[in-house]
């Protein structure tokens, strides 16, 4: 079989805001190491949130060595970070936050989305840094939907809508550290897309909305994540429905990855370092 397909597994809150069946590492059996360079890979699969005087999320907390990509498919998600960054993203933006060097940020439903209560879907991904730039100074990549570019498909097939990395030689808005291609494609039912990429990166795709088969074959259900085999170049995607797939693909660091809570370094002793960091304020200040 040249890909596996995970159901999702049993959500859990991340604070009070984010209801997320994680993907990347949970399911996978060998770990971080096998989607390198996406280290986690969080989905809160549409959830109704009712109408809160407070917004729901997750307080100020700290990370360091990674980035952070948040992408908004239902509801409105607002960010605050020490660096001075703040936004606000929409059904279809994308916020790509680089912790770098060490951050403090906060996560939450935008305030007039809170009042109101809807519908809320989202994917978190963490995105390795290389050694080399673990260190970078923090930053903020506030990428719109409108910002994305749209590939159209084929035969009326539907669009991909690149937000880092390319497709049929054009090329999204998102800045990477290394080759990282992440893309929506939007098919309609019996639509078909085809992907290549170099045969040794990490490829792996989330069903939004709909129902796709990879090549013409293994059915990948809504909210279901596929990995592809190593090795595996290219593939094509048919929707049976009306379909949205997260695809992402990228090269690996094959770095060693030293884990722990917030923070993603190469040692052990660079996690101690970063705690020690973090204790004596060195990610700055942000206000709860
Ligand atoms: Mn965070």
């Amino acid at each position: 079989m040249s890909v596996t397909v995970y159901a999702p597994p049993t959500p859990h809150f991340v604070g009070d805001g984010f209801r997320v069946h994680n993907f990347i590492p949970g399911m996978i059996p060998e770990g971080m190491a096998r989607m390198d360079p996406f280290l986690m890979l969080d989905y809160n699969s549409r959830h109704y949130f009712p109408p809160a005087a407070t917004p729901r999320g997750v307080g100020v907390h700290p990370h360091k060595g990674f980035e952070t990509v948040t992408i908004a498919y239902k509801g409105r998600v607002a960010h605050h970070d020490s660096a001075g960054n703040s936004g606000v993203i929409g059904e279809g933006d994308v916020q790509w936050m680089t912790a770098g060097a060490g951050i403090l940020h906060k996560e939450y439903h935008e305030e007039a989305f809170s009042r109101q209560g809807g519908d809320f879907q989202m994917v978190q991904l963490w995105v390795n840094l290389p050694a080399r730039h673990k260190q970078t100074p923090p930053g903020y990549q506030d990428v719109r939907k409108a910002d994305m570019v749209r590939v159209p498909l084929p035969a009326n097939a539907g669009t991909v809508e690149i937000i880092a990395g390319s497709y049929e030689g054009q090329t999204g808005p998102a800045h990477t550290f290394s080759p990282v291609h992440l893309m929506n494609a939007c098919l309609h039912a019996g639509g078909t897309a085809s992907f290549t990429f170099p045969a040794h990166y990490h490829t792996a795709l989330l069903v939004i909305e709909g129902q796709v088969k990879v090549n013409g074959d293994a059915l990948v259900p809504a909210d279901h994540f596929a990995v592809l085999a190593p090795g595996t170049g290219s593939f094509s995607l048919t929707a049976d429905a009306e379909s949205t797939v997260l695809v992402l693909s990228g090269e690996p660091l094959r770095e060693p990855i030293a884990a722990y809570g917030p923070f993603v370094m190469n040692t052990r002793e660079e996690i101690v370092q970063a705690f020690a960091e973090y204790e004596r304020g060195a990610f700055g200040y942000l206000a709860e």
